[in-house]
């Protein structure tokens, strides 16, 4: 099987790079194809209990963890807050969605 680690970290790069290439301002089609593509990655992450949770974390019958994705903003807060989701569970650091942008898009400034 796939090593956990190896793989979250791989595929957290590219979700957050996904979220940081999504258009400012996202239009019903690339909504549909974003929404379409999170439903079928949660269902088919190679990381099966991973996966399980993941999907039970977005379809919470409050409906406040389903993917914000009207804009570029929204979605990368609701990724990182994905990610944070994972952190809390595996007893990590949580991340400053603050610094979201700066680690995920423009590379930090220092
Ligand atoms: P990672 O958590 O992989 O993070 C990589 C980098 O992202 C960090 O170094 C940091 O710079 C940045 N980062 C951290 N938090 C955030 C954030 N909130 N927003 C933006 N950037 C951030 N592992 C398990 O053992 N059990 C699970 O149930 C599990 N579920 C997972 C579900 C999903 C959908 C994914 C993608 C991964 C899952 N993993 C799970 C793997 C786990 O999340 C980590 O990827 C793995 O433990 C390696 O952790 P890491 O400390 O190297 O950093």
């Amino acid at each position: 099987p796939p090593d956990v680690e190896e793989l979250g970290r791989s595929t957290w790069t590219l979700l957050h790079s996904m979220a940081a290439t999504y258009p400012e301002k996202a239009n019903i089609e690339h909504q549909a194809n974003m929404s379409g593509f999170l439903k079928f990655f949660a269902k088919l992450y190679p990381c099966w209990v991973c996966a399980d949770d993941f999907q039970a974390w977005m379809a919470h019958p409050s409906g406040r963890n389903q993917p914000k994705l009207e804009s570029r903003k929204e979605f990368g807060w609701w990724m990182c807050e994905a990610h944070n989701e994972v952190n809390r569970k595996l007893g990590k650091k949580e991340f400053d969605c603050r610094l979201w942008e700066e680690r995920w898009r423009t590379g930090w400034k220092d």
